[in-house]
């Protein structure tokens, strides 16, 4: 059965300095993980075509599928703070491009070797990140949010070097697009206006046609990249998402959820919480992430300076007017889904007894997912005890919250069954926890075991159903499988 994947590229036809045309290193002995065969068919892919030899050879870059125009993207960026005039695909490779039933998707491989902006790292990826990004992109996407998603992974027969040996993977993600705030600063940080608006052009073709007709085109893509990033942040925050490394370079223009290194999910709430190892001052803690959305998209409104005013004085201005939009965007989408949450309609009320249990649960260390989940069934006092003991039992400030909330829900206009069948939409039962996630982990990397893999893959695709027999999954870690850290492991 031959490979037939309908590439349709436009990155491939912007200018030479976009990217840097080349394959992919072929790998010693590639073998399947999975495909994701949903993903194939939304794409135009015969699923079971890419779990053939040719298929293989495809996802691990020893074969170029034909229409492929493969290339690795130039782009710049802040990480932690700090600018880098070059980072770029310094171990992926674009493929192409295909339109599928949902719109235009870029297909890239990760993982896929050595590009001209590989600097110091060797182009590969070990199969535990692999692993992870499936996963959390898979999960998000279950969950409703915008996100890059996993089309396939494969092992590579090969071990990369990290802290210790690993076994090698290569990675298939699926994009509505890879433009990144980092990509618009690559030509600005070097003057190349022409660059910048070439790129902007590109970016409201492919994600904000309406734009292109608006008074003013640029301030009107700048205000949707604002609104998707404000609301994307909103999303994150009410799942107990930490992104981990929101490099501006990690910021995509689209608004979707990129790039999954070391982030993770709360376990037990606490908005200072941070789990990656290489962010050692909090600056990407979990409520610190709709600042840090600010400030990354604070330094697009400089790399789109060019083209918002006539002169650098006009500019600041619109520039400055746009972002004024980012902190009521962000607070609204924050603050109705809270109530959505609580089974409340959006008001200030509501809001602020949304925040009180949020500092209830601060102080309890209660498990942020457990805690919105159990509250469908809260509404009566005979079916508190599961949100009861998520606070260790007898609590006074917990009595008086509910005993609040539960006067709210009267003033609402809905039943109680719809409110349960509301909120149960909104609050999931399964997230990846970190502790499954680490085992997951373990047993393919140790092992070649990926029964658990797949199991978890299963679970996470159904996260706001109850799952009889597993409930395992929806528990947090015990004292003793607690994860306290996440590594980038690249
Ligand atoms: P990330 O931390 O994955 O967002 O990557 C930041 C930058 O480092 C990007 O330019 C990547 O292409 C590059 N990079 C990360 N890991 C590797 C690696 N193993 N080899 C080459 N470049 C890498
Ligand atoms: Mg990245």
């Amino acid at each position: 059965m031959s490979v037939q994947i309908p590439f349709d590229n436009t990155y491939a036809r912007l200018p030479d300095r976009f990217f840097t045309r080349m394959t992919p290193e072929p790998v010693a002995a590639p073998e399947l993980i999975r495909v994701n065969h949903t993903l194939a068919a939304e794409l135009g892919i015969d699923g079971a075509s890419l779990e053939s030899a040719e298929g293989i050879a495809i996802l691990a870059g020893n074969a170029v599928a034909e229409g492929s125009e493969p290339l690795a993207q130039a782009y710049a960026g802040h990480q932690f703070g700090g600018f880098s005039p070059q980072l770029g695909d310094g171990r992926a490779i674009l493929l192409g491009e295909v339109v599928g039933q949902y719109g235009r998707r870029d297909i890239q491989l990760k993982g896929s070797g050595p590009t001209p902006f590989s600097r110091r790292g060797d182009g590969r990826a070990a199969l535990g990140p692999v692993l992870r990004e499936y996963v959390v992109s898979e999960a998000m996407a279950a969950l409703g949010l915008p996100t890059t998603r996993a089309l396939a992974a494969v092992t590579t027969g090969e071990t990369v070097r990290r802290e210790r040996l690993l076994p090698g993977a290569i990675f298939t993600r699926v994009a509505s697009s890879h433009l990144r705030v980092g990509t618009f600063q690559f030509f600005a940080a070097r003057g190349d206006t022409e660059g910048v608006k070439i790129l902007a052009d590109y970016a409201i073709a492919r994600h904000y046609p309406e734009a292109a007709t608006a008074e003013k085109p640029y301030r009107t893509f700048f205000e949707s990249v604002i609104r998707a990033q404000a609301e994307l942040i909103a999303r994150w925050l009410h799942i107990g998402f930490i992104h981990g490394v929101m490099n501006t370079d990690n910021t995509t223009i689209s608004g979707e959820t990129i790039d999954f290194g070391p982030c993770a999910f709360m376990d037990d709430y606490d908005s200072r919480r941070v789990l990656s190892s290489i962010d050692h001052q909090g600056r990407y803690a979990y409520g610190n992430q709709p600042n840090i959305g600010f400030w990354n998209l604070t330094r697009l409104a400089e790399s789109l300076l060019t083209l918002l005013g006539e002169n650098e004085e006009k500019a600041v201005d619109e520039a400055k007017a746009a972002l004024e939009a980012y902190v009521p965007c962000f607070q609204t989408a924050y603050d109705d889904g809270l109530c959505r949450k609580l089974g409340l309609s959006p008001g200030e009320e509501n809001t602020a007894a949304a925040h009180a249990l949020l500092t209830l649960m601060g102080e309890h260390a209660a498990d942020f997912t457990l805690t919105f989940r159990s509250l469908a069934d809260a509404q009566t006092p005979a079916g508190e005890a599961p949100l009861r003991a998520l606070f260790g039992g007898a609590s006074a400030s917990l009595d008086e919250w509910l005993a609040r909330w539960r006067q709210r829900l009267d003033a609402e206009p809905t039943t109680a069954e719809e409110r349960r069948t509301a909120m149960r939409a909104e609050n999931p039962a399964f997230i990846p926890r970190n502790h499954i996630m680490e085992r997951v982990i373990a047993a393919a990397t140790d092992s070649g075991n990926f029964t658990p893999f797949g199991a978890f893959m299963e679970v996470l695709s159904k996260p706001y159903e109850d799952q009889p027999g597993r409930e395992d999954y929806s528990l947090p870690p015990q004292p003793e499988e607690r994860v306290l850290q996440t590594f980038c492991g690249t």
